[in-house]
This record gives C-alpha cells, structure tokens and sequence, in this order.
C-alpha cells in the first residue's frame, strides 16, 4: 500500500507494480500533491520544454495504472502498524475516510509535506499567479524581475540568494530585528548587493490586477509605533518552513522534532516509535517514508520520485524475506 499521490508515491507505486507487488495508492487531500501548487515544473529531468505540474502527475499515473496500480480516493484517517516479521503475522491496517479498511503487507508513506503559508486572503487569491513556496521551482519565471522573499532562516535566506542570481532585486522581509539563519547564510545575503533586508516588516495584503504587483507591509518600530510601506514586487516567495504531514502516524513511526519521519541511514526503512529510545532505534519492519515527509533538506520532486524508488525496492525485498 501506498499513501501518497506525490511524485514519491507515484514513483514507488510504477516500481512495486513492475515487481508484482498489486500497489493500492491511497490518493489523499490533494491527488499529485504540493506540486501541484506550482506554476510550471522546467527542472524534472525529461520535459525539456517544461510541463504543466498537472499534466507531469497524471503522466506519473498512468504510468502507475499501466502496469496495475490500483488507486483509492479518500484520504488516510487511522493506521495500524504492527511488528511484521513472518508471512503469519497481522497485516498492517489502514482506514480510508474512517470506514473503510485495507489491509497490506507493506506500507509506503508518501504524505509529503505543506509549506506554510501567511494565511492571508490576498495570498491565497495570488497562488499561483505570483506567489509561491518555492524559489528553485518558479524563480526562473522572475528573471530580472523584483520579488520578495519571507523569513528569517536558512531557507529564506538561501532563496533569497537564489533568486538574487536571477533577478533585479530581491526583498527579504523578516519580522524580527535579525536572522535566525546560520552565520554563514546570514552573511551571504547582507554581501550581495541585489538583496534588501527589510527587518521588522511583516506583510499584510498582497496587491494587483489578476497576479501580484505589490505589497502592503507593516514595519514596527517598536510599539505603538508602526508604518504602513508599499513595495512593488512581480513575485511573492514564503520560506517560513513547511509542516510534514505525518501527525497520523506519530504512534508508530519515529519522528524529528520538526515531525519529519526519521529513516535508517540512507535507507527508506522507518522505526518503531513503540521501541525508539534515546540511545535505541528498532525497525518497524515493511514500513517504508518517502518524499517530502521525510525529507527536510532537499524538498525537490525529482528527490522525492527517487526515494519512492528506493522504498518500493525495499519493499519488494522485505517481502521477499517474508
Ligand atoms: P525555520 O523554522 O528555521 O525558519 C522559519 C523562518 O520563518 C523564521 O525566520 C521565522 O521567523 C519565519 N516565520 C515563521 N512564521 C512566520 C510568519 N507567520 N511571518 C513571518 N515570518 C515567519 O525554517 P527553514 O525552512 O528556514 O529551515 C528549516 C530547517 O532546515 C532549519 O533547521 C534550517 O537550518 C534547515 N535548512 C538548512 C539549510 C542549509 O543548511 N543549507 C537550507 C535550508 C534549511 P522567526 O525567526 O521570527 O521565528
């Protein structure tokens, strides 16, 4: 079984169906998932004229589907892993919209993760058409254009970096008076000329006709002072973290603090939270994370499509050895 309809999920359910595994892909919330919030995707190997994010997805499913994937739409509501080590063991059990159980020798977590967002009317109105969670995906889009990038940390400073190589000028809007990124970081984006970092700011409408030409922000000079500045920007970046979502299974799978699934080296293979210690980790055996939900670094679909490889390869192997 496969939760997740990501390019991880999709990718595991192409290789468990090529091993006769019969995958069942579990859709979720949002089918083809976080990439889908993207304008265009030009940096997945194959597509050199670029694809529609929606087209890429339903490519990856089909691709599924021709060699047997079968899929269910409904999202995850309860699992129950248990410590599978024979062929007599208990399956592992999920439920989809509450009611409906499946049962399966292996389960491949492919939940991805959410970036977060301000949560501002405007914000949602422009997604898509300006604003984004993602510079390496759409800065290309912005070349010598003015955007802006929230945030204090490492993310945020590394897009705004990023998008300094590609635009005019780049706002960092930050809304305490310093960086919480590393030291390294920090210096990169006060050294490079393009970068303006406007401290103490925080964004409260975002503007323009049919896609963003603007923002309302706030600047505190410490209360109850307050300034309301307008900056015209083409592009609207958040990099204020993102959120794995993975809380349904935080019984069974160990997790980060951040709640990213915490896998065995290089291998896709989850732990027992049940038997993880402060100096001890067992493995939850047939359980497999890939993609974003467990990926904190990297946050790319063609990262994400390569670990579902590697955990629907495990899979295979482990049940093989059942
Ligand atoms: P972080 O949680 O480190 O930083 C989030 C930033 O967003 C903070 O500056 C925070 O502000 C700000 N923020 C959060 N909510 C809001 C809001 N509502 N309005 C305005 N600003 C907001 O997340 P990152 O994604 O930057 O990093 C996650 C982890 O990944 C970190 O451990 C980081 O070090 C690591 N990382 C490492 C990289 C590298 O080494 N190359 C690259 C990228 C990430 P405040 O400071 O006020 O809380």
């Amino acid at each position: 079984m496969i939760i997740g309809s990501g390019p991880a999920g999709y990718t595991a359910a192409i290789y468990a169906a090529r091993a006769n595994m019969h995958p069942l892909l579990i859709d979720g919330p949002q089918q083809g998932g976080q990439l889908t919030t993207t304008t265009e995707v030009e940096n997945f190997p194959g597509y050199p004229d670029g694809v529609d994010p929606f087209t890429m997805m339903d490519d990856m499913r089909r691709q599924a589907e021709r060699f047997g994937t079968q899929f269910v739409s409904g999202i995850v509501t309860k699992v129950e892993f248990c410590q599978r080590l024979t062929a007599n063991d208990q399956p592992h059990k999920v439920w989809v919209n509450d009611t409906d159980l499946y049962e399966a020798d292996t389960v491949i977590i492919a939940t991805g993760a959410s970036a977060k967002y301000l949560g501002l009317e405007s914000e949602r109105e422009f997604r898509g058409r300006g604003v984004s969670a993602c510079a390496t995906c759409d800065g290309f889009f912005y070349r010598k254009k003015t955007v802006a990038v929230v945030g204090g940390g490492d993310t945020a400073c590394e897009e705004a970096n990023y998008l300094a190589g590609l635009c005019e000028k780049v706002y960092l809007i930050v809304r305490k008076p310093f960086l919480r990124a590393s030291a390294v970081m920090q210096e990169r984006v006060k050294q490079n000329p393009k970068i303006e970092i406007l401290f103490e700011h925080n964004t409260v409408e975002l503007t323009g006709e049919g896609k963003v030409q603007g923002a309302t922000l706030v600047f505190r000079k410490g209360e109850p002072d307050e300034e309301i500045r307008h900056i015209n920007i083409d592009g609207f970046f958040l990099a204020i973290g993102h959120h794995p979502n993975t809380d349904l299974f935080k019984e069974y799978v160990a997790r980060d603090a951040e709640g990213y699934i915490l896998t065995d080296g290089n291998s896709p293979q989850c732990y027992d939270q049940r038997l993880t210690t402060n100096d001890q980790r067992l493995i939850l055996p047939g359980v497999f994370a890939a993609g974003d939900c467990a990926d904190p670094h990297y946050r790319q679909a063609i990262v994400a499509a390569a670990s579902g490889c590697k955990a629907a390869i495990e899979a295979d192997r482990y049940f093989k050895s059942l």
